[in-house]
């Protein structure tokens, strides 16, 4: 199957030639006729999988067929919701590479920047609006934006934002928006809860499913057996050794980020941290220095890295394995992207064992154990406990950040305390999404 066969039009297939896109993948094989023919669709795709072009194709297509010249009115067209700023960001810089040869006019609205810049732009009148929940009830609250004309609606990685919280958000949003419109929910599993929210969006929606683990059929997996204390050294041995030049890293937390961060800078390795406690500028900054080469390794929470798309990323290590087993998948997914080989790694030491199990019958596969000669397990390796992930004493403001989770230090039952803040490391508490949106 070729794009062409599909029915896009010639301005969206000259861009598409332009990325260097041969063949559709599965999911825009299934899901852009669908679209092309007005219905809604509830599609089971993660990121890795061309999703994002899936839908973003089709819908710029038939809103140029509708109107190609922008009339006088100011509202919004189409709206894209997304859980992260990251993946905000991303979609929207696919807008405007797919809607090179139109004369669409789109815009990415987030937190966590001046909100100025971003009610200017809508006053000069914008087609596709992508946003996070939080600053679009902001913009919407503040007369800044019109929902009311909106045709398409996409739902994008619409179970991580019910993991993060904003149903309540989506709910107002909805309100917000007329009757009649597209709808295109995106969502790589499918809860009682997705079921429930996606029934009242959708009407009579077309099922577009790809196979569950399609995005890691190009990644190879490993499990590194290494005792806790050892994770760092073993780490700079594998970016030193395999002479990696770019590797993504997930830690559970945001201060076991920064941490590794500095211990890696320390071995002379280059990296930066990528998570919710660091500033807008400072993501994009570290996010356009790993595109560049400038540094080769990017610390990330789950939280951060969803939504980052790097072309070819060849490694993905889980230095910490995450707490939710979907998350591994999501991990992974990062490398071995649209038919480019990757390698992800987890070192894993014996307290996360029961986590490995969960991510082994998610995938419904066991990972192979390559022990890394020179950190082979001993039987201290049992004994040897994480640190627990608190910021030192003068990071304290920081702390507040994550005050519902259960961080306070107590005496004693250091292990389970790190279990504790594992589980809230990578997911924020209800009452801070707006800031992380
Ligand atoms: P997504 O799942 O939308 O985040 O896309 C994952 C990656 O696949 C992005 O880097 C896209 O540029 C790339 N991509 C999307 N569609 C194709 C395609 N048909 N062929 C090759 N790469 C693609």
């Amino acid at each position: 199957m070729t794009f062409e066969t599909l029915g896009l039009s010639a301005e969206i297939l000259r861009s598409v030639n332009e990325q260097g896109y041969e063949t559709p993948t599965p999911v825009q094989q299934q899901s852009i006729p669908v679209v092309l023919a007005g219905h809604d669709i509830l599609a089971g795709a993660q990121t890795g999988t061309g999703k994002t072009a899936g839908f973003t194709l089709p819908m710029l297509q038939l809103m140029q067929q509708k109107h190609p010249e922008r009339k006088r009115s100011h509202a919004v067209r189409a709206l894209v919701l997304t859980p992260t700023r990251e993946l905000a960001a991303q979609v929207g810089e696919s807008i405007s590479t797919y809607g090179k040869y139109l004369s669409l006019k789109s815009t990415v609205v987030f937190g966590g920047v001046g909100i100025h810049p971003q009610i200017d732009k809508l006053r000069r009148g914008i087609d596709i609006l992508v946003a996070t929940p939080g600053r679009l009830l902001d913009l919407h609250q503040q007369g800044a934006v019109d929902l009311s004309k909106v045709e398409f609606f996409v739902l994008d990685e619409a179970d991580r934002m019910l993991d993060m919280g904003f149903i309540h958000d989506i709910r107002k949003v909805l309100k917000m928006l007329p009757a009649q419109r597209q709808n295109l929910l995106f969502s790589a599993t499918f809860s009682e809860e997705i079921k429930r929210l996606a029934s009242g969006i959708l009407k009579s929606p077309v099922m577009v499913e790809v196979a569950k683990n399609e995005a890691s059929h190009q990644v190879t997996q490993v499990v590194h057996p290494v005792g806790a204390s050892k994770k760092r050294a073993l780490l700079s041995h594998l970016i030193r050794q395999g002479e990696w030049q770019q590797v993504l890293v997930f830690t559970k937390t945001k201060h076991g980020a920064n941490r590794l961060c500095k211990q890696l800078g320390e071995d002379g390795i280059q990296g930066a941290a990528i998570h919710g406690n660091k500033s807008q500028t400072a993501r994009t900054a570290a996010l356009a220095d790993f595109k560049s080469g400038k540094i080769r390794v990017l610390v990330a929470t789950d939280i951060a890295a969803r939504g980052l798309d790097i072309d070819q990323l060849p490694h993905v290590i889980n230095y910490e394995l995450p707490h939710v087993a979907e998350d591994y998948v999501h991990r992974i997914g990062r490398t071995g992207r649209a038919g480019n080989r990757g390698e992800a790694m987890s070192l894993v030491s014996p307290d996360e064992d029961k986590l490995l199990r969960g991510i082994e019958r998610l995938i419904g596969q066991d990972i192979p154990k390559v022990e890394v000669p020179g950190f082979e397990f001993t039987a201290e390796d049992f004994f040897d406990k994480p640190k627990e992930d608190r910021p030192p004493r003068s990071g304290r403001p920081h702390q507040r950040h994550d005050s519902k989770s259960p961080r306070k230090p107590s005496a004693g039952g250091h292990a389970k305390r790190a279990g504790a803040a594992h589980a809230s490391g990578g997911k924020p508490a209800g009452g801070h999404r707006r800031g992380r949106s």
